[in-house]
């Protein structure tokens, strides 16, 4: 069975000292889990500090980001090489690299390679905008950035993918526009089955497949309990530890029923 996962994805928030001060409050406030993996992704500064203070048995680290070579002359970058012995997982994707970075479907295939190879998880973010939503275009989007991402990936690498569908237009609108869970569940599936067809269906059955977009603990239940859906991507409430401590405690309900079930 695949373990829910959530993953709270601070953003370009918090200095180290705020990062540690949010650490120790959700760690008093999350128990231990052996059948849900809490992943979080502080700035780039924080990782390390970070690293030497947390619960490995609770918490598990990502990076929100990280070149694809290795090592070499690219100033103010740094490898997913160099990060390696202290994460478990990277952001690849997310719609705000591809906006405001312009991150190529290439750029985002070579993280991914990076990643396996560093043995590194990628936790894959693909979603379409509004625009693309609009016009009846969602599932062509999501097939170009998700077979583009995984191209240099072999079906064996899929134990250790996350694929996140997250449409661009329901990203932190907590009280605008949210996406249907039905809709999700359709998507889920969508993702799901496009990596069926393209690398077996053992790759299909144990890749997790995320939703994030908006997620908060009023949200959460409804697509945690989507069929097929292996948990969230959180922003904006992950950095309320009341909130993104909640959201485990409701993970934990949902995983309780699926082991019983
Ligand atoms: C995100 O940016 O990955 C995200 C899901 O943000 P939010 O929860 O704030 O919508």
């Amino acid at each position: 069975m695949r373990k829910l996962l959530i993953a709270a994805n601070w953003k370009m928030n918090l200095n180290t000292h705020q990062s540690s001060n949010l650490l120790v409050n959700l760690d008093k406030n999350i128990k231990l889990h052996r059948n849900i993996e809490i992943v979080l992704a502080p700035s780039m500064l924080s990782i390390q500090p970070l690293s030497l203070m947390l619960d490995r048995r609770k918490f598990r680290l990502a990076a929100q980001d990280g070149f694809y070579v290795d090592q070499g002359a690219y100033t103010g970058e740094v490898s997913l090489a160099m990060m390696r012995e202290l994460i478990h997982y990277v952001i690849i994707g997310h719609s705000e690299r591809r906006i405001y970075f312009h991150e190529s479907l290439d750029t985002i295939r070579d993280k991914v390679a990076a990643a396996a190879r560093n043995d590194i998880s990628p936790i894959l973010c693909i979603g379409e905008t509004k625009r693309e939503h609009e016009a009846g275009e969602t599932k062509q989007v999501l097939h170009d950035q998700l077979v583009t991402a995984v191209s240099d990936l072999t079906s064996g690498d899929f134990e250790k993918v996350v694929v996140v569908y997250e449409p661009v237009w329901a990203i932190s609108t907590f009280d605008g526009e949210l996406a249907d869970p039905d809709q999700v569940q359709g998507i889920i599936k969508y993702i799901r089955d496009q990596i069926g067809s393209l690398y077996g269906n053992k790759a299909a059955e144990v890749c997790r497949v995320l939703y994030g977009g908006s997620v908060d603990d009023q949200t959460a239940a409804a697509y945690l309990k989507i069929d097929g859906c292996d948990g969230c991507l959180v922003g904006g409430a992950s950095l309320n530890y009341q909130k993104f401590s909640n959201i485990i405690k409701l993970a934990e309900a949902v995983q309780y029923e699926r082991l019983k079930g």
